[in-house]
């Protein structure tokens, strides 16, 4: 880690990951964390929530290297001069300084509207307001546009992953993130460059990795159709999203490419962000490699392991999955499935 100063500009690209939940971004966030020059900070949207997480909550919010963020070397050096540059109180108050819609809505899920009422309907009427300033027909967009709290969201974001680059003396970093409205948020509204990767999945592996979390009572046939739909209809969307955008700015890249591929994947990769060429395979990973967690803030439990990383692909649902279901999801996901170059 370098000693330079905190507050030493820098203009490190931003690196966003768009995607469903369960395609690879994990895999995909620390292999390109290889790159000495680039550093994964995690789910950044939840950084506030992370910090608000303590021994009252679900599980006490913890940066990769197991420490709490305002403990952690890297995050608590960029979270302090935040907060004396900023004059708010991070560690007492982490929603006075907002880097996304993410609040403790998120904490409580399906039960927020009664334990912060507030909050959620706030949430709600954030997310409305932004679908419509992104989504309306042009000649209404403006309409909406009255209001745009994202776009302080982003600048803040802008500043944290500039101190965060500088302290950990790299030129890109990774923001896992995957929502397409904070995924738009920040592109249109950040300070420093921003890249963003679209990430799919198969949709048979996604429906997959979705049936091995059940809820008690729920049928597995339902969920199925839920799963399929769920894929189309996120994937579809930041296709969409990700169309509008210059292309210089996008790339897709599928789960399935990075496995079996992970060098050439990669090297398109680094030289998309305008990063020097890396081998990626030449790193050693795991306890005898000297395992490097990094500093993310949130995201998978993948992220604490000591196991060493496996770039194979996960195949399980070609044995898993039945012949009924197979037909069920090529039937709902088929055809942006196709489009997105999957051979189903
Ligand atoms: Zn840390």
């Amino acid at each position: 880690m370098s000693n330079r100063s905190v507050g030493q500009a820098q203009c490190p690209k931003y690196v966003y990951i768009a995607g469903r939940g369960h395609s690879g971004s994990t895999l995909l966030t620390l292999l390109l964390a290889r790159h000495p020059k680039v550093a994964a900070i995690g789910e950044l949207a939840n950084l506030s929530l992370q910090m608000a997480r303590d021994e009252s909550t679900r599980w006490v919010g913890r940066c990769s290297c197991g420490e709490r963020p305002f403990e952690c070397d890297v995050w608590g050096k960029v979270l302090r001069e935040i907060g004396e540059e900023e004059g708010v109180d991070l560690e007492k108050h982490p929603f006075s300084w907002k880097i996304s819609d993410v609040g403790m809505e998120e904490e409580f899920r399906h039960t927020a509207f009664i334990r912060v009422p507030l909050v959620w309907a706030r949430n709600r009427c954030w997310r409305l307001l932004r679908y419509l300033q992104y989504l309306s027909p042009a000649g209404i967009k403006q309409l909406f546009g009255f209001y745009k709290p994202q776009k302080t969201w982003a600048e803040n974001r802008s500043t944290l992953v500039t101190k965060f680059a500088t302290v950990c003396n790299v030129d890109a970093t990774i923001d896992a993130s995957k929502d397409p409205l904070d995924m738009l948020d920040i592109f249109y509204n950040a300070t420093v460059p921003v890249k963003i990767i679209f990430l799919t999945r198969d949709c048979r592996g996604n429906v997959w990795s979705m049936l091995k979390r059940l809820a008690a009572g729920e049928r597995r046939s339902e969920r199925v159709v839920s799963a399929s739909r769920e894929w189309v209809q996120v994937n579809g969307r930041i296709w969409r999203l990700v169309s509008d955008l210059p292309k210089s700015n996008w790339l897709h890249i599928r789960y399935e490419d990075m496995c079996s591929h992970p060098d050439e994947t990669m090297k398109s990769l680094f030289e998309f962000i305008g990063l020097d060429s890396f081998d990626v395979s030449g790193v050693p990973s795991g306890p005898e490699g000297g395992a490097d967690h990094g500093h993310t803030v949130g995201g998978n439990r993948i992220r604490f392991s000591n196991e060493k990383l496996n770039i194979r692909e996960d195949r399980a649902w070609r044995e898993k999955l039945t012949a009924e279901e197979l037909d069920l999801i090529v039937k709902i996901a088929g055809p942006l499935a196709r489009d997105l170059g999957y051979d189903l």
